[in-house]
């Protein structure tokens, strides 16, 4: 076993604490990376509190991981010593599913392992990356372009791809009009790819606090959706939603926002249901979707558009023993756009 320093929470309503974990001896084909940066998703706080469901405590958060590779099994063909790399939101699938097949693993039949919160393939309870060390099986692991900073690098493992993956499906491009509901570690990311792919993009705000800051990072207009007149003078104007907010809102006002076949698809993932009413679909052919993150070759796709489009997310970076304050700030929404904790620190 290798052992890895980490934080750690023990409860639901508990604050981090160091602690040690054990991460398995390497496999052929795993790859040990020394973490250096790890982002702070809004996942890791409803995980770490429960909200999805029951936890194992401790519990170590932390999918959006980036580091250098300090060791590798005898079988790893993609990875050497020294390489720059980045892990996402899961280690491992089966690998022989149709989805797997397509490069989706993140719809594997028999269900990803997440790298947290899982029990992986050989019956460990998977740690996620508010760690120094973690053994990823190399097909789980990216590639970080040398143009991408790897403090600003991590959150594109997971807010960078959730947005990209769904801006992809639904075909963002010069054209479509595109709001993006939460200016957050999401949503700030949803806001530049949206543009980089050249659509004309809408923030819709819960105030107007961040309207320069998002008309910076590439929106054309920018909304409160505390102001009801928002929603009258955007009525079935949009193409496609993308809806990062990480609480319970009224969904139908949003769809009501939909032009005809527009979708708006939802990555933010609160706990408590968003009742739908039909009649805010059927009269305009629209739809109400989800996505989760990304594929592994999306993943790398996304990293490299990242780096080809001078793409970063902006970052605040932290010490280890801030956590339970950024956590607090997450919570309040008062987050520019994403937390990183340096791992040196830890
Ligand atoms: P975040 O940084 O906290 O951003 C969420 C944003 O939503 C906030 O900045 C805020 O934006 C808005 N918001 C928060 N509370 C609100 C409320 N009560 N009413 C209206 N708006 C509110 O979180 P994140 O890390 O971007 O994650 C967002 C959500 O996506 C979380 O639920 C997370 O679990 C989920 N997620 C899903 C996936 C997936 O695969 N589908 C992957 C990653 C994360 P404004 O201040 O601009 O209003
Ligand atoms: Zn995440
Ligand atoms: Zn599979």
């Amino acid at each position: 076993m290798i052992t890895a320093n980490a934080k750690a929470v023990h409860g639901a309503d508990q604050p981090f604490t160091s602690t040690e974990i054990e991460r398995r001896d390497l496999k052929a084909q795993d790859v040990l990376i020394e973490i250096k940066y790890a982002g702070i998703c809004h996942s890791d706080i409803h995980s770490a509190r429960g909200e999805w469901g029951p936890v194992q405590y401790p519990f170590v958060p932390g999918h959006e991981i980036a580091g250098i590779v300090s060791q590798v099994g005898p079988e790893v063909t993609k990875y050497a010593v020294g390489d720059r790399v980045g892990v996402g939101c899961m280690v491992d699938s089966c690998g022989k599913c149709a989805h797997c097949h397509d490069g989706e693993e993140q719809y594997c039949e028999e269900g990803m392992t997440g790298t947290y919160g899982s029990v992986d393939r050989y019956g460990q309870y998977t740690q996620g990356g508010y760690a120094t060390h973690i053994v990823v099986t190399q097909d789980f692991v990216v590639r970080i372009p040398d143009a991408l900073e790897l403090d600003a690098a991590a959150p594109l493992l997971c807010a960078g791809i959730t947005t990209y993956s769904p801006l992809r499906h639904w075909g963002a491009a010069p054209g479509k009009k595109i709001a993006v509901v939460g200016l957050g570690g999401l949503g700030h990311m949803a806001v530049k790819l949206a543009h980089a792919m050249g659509a004309e993009v809408t923030v819709l705000s819960q105030s107007l606090k961040k309207k320069e800051d998002g008309l910076k990072l590439g929106a054309s207009h920018y909304y409160a959706t505390s102001d009801e007149e928002t929603f009258k003078t955007l009525a079935n104007s949009f193409d496609l939603i993308i809806n990062t907010v990480s609480a319970k809102i009224d969904i139908n006002a949003y769809l009501s926002l939909l032009a005809v076949d527009g979708t708006l698809v939802n990555v933010g993932a609160p706990s408590e249901p968003l009742p739908v009413q039909v009649f805010s679909l059927i009269p305009k052919r629209r739809s109400f979707a989800g996505s989760s993150i990304g594929g592994i070759r999306e993943t790398q796709e996304m990293l490299d558009f990242c780096a080809e489009h001078g793409i970063k997310p902006e970052i605040e970076v932290i010490s280890a023993d801030r956590i339970d304050e950024a956590w607090e700030r997450v919570m309040a929404s008062d987050v520019k756009y994403r937390f990183v904790i340096d791992i040196s620190t830890l």
